[in-house]
């Protein structure tokens, strides 16, 4: 592993396995899938969060802050593992997430509640809305004499970021290791702080693998702009000189599903089920089944050339099976 030069706090169980599916693949044709599994980086049941808080939390801490505030939506994966990080850590944190109080508390919330989060229900329409009483939240700790420090949705800032660009050494030592040539690397696109990582690792270790967002959120030009912007933010803050354009960014936005960010898509459920079926591995209804349909659709469609090898970061996610597929019928 390079040394970053950053602070960093050791929060993940690393490096995640990197393994062949090797039934998947026989059954999709003419390319090779694996898994670099990042669902099982720990902290409350895994996924790619745990990267980018070895950082940020690196930094509160560094800043002297005794409360952490960050944000996401009702099912947030990085507002479960945010909340676990700080446990681990002893500092307190506050959740803001996006949307009415439910009912009743399943997968991602269940688990918040076990470990007695602070949760703020915020029933917003746009992150820039939830922004103003995230800073209003800020203002009153200040005025109590705390210091908090604020994380944005997913973590997608070019500190977080960092986490993927050591993400992405850790692959390509590896793949090295077992004389691997990555030809494409498959990820969901939520906030774009993992890509971006990715797109700076990618550099760095002067590799020609490409990555491949699939977006579950916003159209592809936005998320374009969004990836180049934090990777640029990222190679600055590891002092390296790259020039990150939105348009050597790859995203697809055809798989988000007809109901959008956060519903289930039947083409995503149907991926679930056949990860499941052949490879005994659980992706998620939000984000990696989204992005596992659309590697399917494109296998199909002949995008990725024959033989190929492609990596798919399984990003994790699965507490949110829990809440939206249990008594759906699905
Ligand atoms: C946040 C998240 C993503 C998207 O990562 P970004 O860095 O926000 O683009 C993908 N999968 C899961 C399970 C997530 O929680």
């Amino acid at each position: 592993m390079i040394n970053l030069k950053l602070p960093r706090i050791k929060l993940c169980q690393l490096p995640t396995d990197l393994e062949p599916a090797s039934i998947l693949s026989e059954k999709l044709g003419n390319v090779n899938i694996y898994f670099k599994r990042d669902d099982n980086t720990g902290l409350a049941m895994g996924g790619n969060k745990g990267r980018k808080l070895e950082f940020l939390l690196a930094d509160a801490v560094k800043n002297g802050s005794d409360v952490i505030i960050t944000t996401g939506s009702i099912q947030s994966n990085h507002a479960r593992m945010t909340c676990a990080a700080c446990k681990k850590l002893g500092i307190d944190v506050i959740l803001v997430l996006k949307g009415k109080k439910p009912s009743s508390f399943q997968g991602n919330l269940l688990l918040e509640k076990l470990m007695n989060a602070d949760i703020r229900f915020v029933d917003a329409l746009s992150y820039a809305d939830i922004n103003i009483t995230v800073n209003y939240i800020m203002g009153e700790l200040k005025a109590e004499g705390k210091k908090p420090y604020f994380i944005p949705v997913g973590g997608s800032v070019g500190l977080g970021a960092c986490g993927y660009v050591d993400g992405a050494l850790e692959l390509f030592q590896q793949a090295d290791k077992q004389a691997l040539r990555i030809d494409y690397i498959v990820n969901a696109v939520g906030s774009g702080g993992t890509s971006a990582g990715f797109e700076v690792g990618v550099r760095l270790a002067k590799k020609n693998s490409k990555i491949v967002g699939i977006s579950v959120d916003a159209e592809k030009s936005v998320f374009k702009q969004d990836i180049a912007r934090i990777a640029q933010d990222c190679a600055s803050l590891l002092k390296v000189d790259l020039n990150i354009l939105p348009e050597d960014v790859i995203v697809f936005d055809k798989y988000i599903g007809e109901e959008g960010y956060g519903k289930p898509s039947r083409q995503g459920i149907e991926a679930i089920k056949l990860v499941a079926e052949t490879e005994g591995i659980i992706l998620d209804p939000v984000y990696s089944g989204k992005a596992m349909a659309g590697l399917i659709d494109l296998v199909k469609k002949g995008y990725f050339k024959d033989g190929s090898n492609i990596v798919f970061l399984h990003t994790g996610g699965t507490p949110a099976l829990f809440d939206m597929l249990v008594d759906s019928g699905n």
